[in-house]
């Protein structure tokens, strides 16, 4: 249920960001997601429509765009999809990976009236 808490907090930066734009109305929020995350859009866009209910973001259109887990092995440079419960580099067999993408979690933009 951490959906909840996670799209309160991305709308409260979607309205600060539109009253500094002095914007009457917010037709679009574009969000940014990581697989690692484990935040299910189709949650975020539910909470949205409850939570945007008599704001000026009332019915904007989200879009989302889901970043995939990624990592770079330490060992030979190769970067690689990671895969849950295998974090293994494909490349070299070695596990010793940095983790380069899959925990963003933001409000990249927003497009208002
Ligand atoms: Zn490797």
């Amino acid at each position: 249920m951490h959906e909840l808490a996670i799209t309160q907090s991305m709308l409260e930066i979607v309205l600060k960001q539109a009253e500094q734009a002095h914007a009457k109305k917010v037709t679009k929020i574009n969000l940014v997601i990581g697989d690692m995350t484990g935040v299910v859009s189709d949650s975020v866009q539910f909470y949205l429509d409850i939570l945007t209910k008599e704001t000026i973001a009332e019915g904007a259109v989200v879009s989302f765009t889901m970043v995939p887990s990624q990592a770079k092995c330490r060992t030979c440079n190769q970067t690689f999809e990671l895969k849950e419960f295998d974090w293994t580099c494909p490349n070299c067999q070695g596990n010793i990976i940095d983790v380069i993408s899959g925990k963003e979690l933001l409000v990249e933009s927003i497009e208002v009236e």
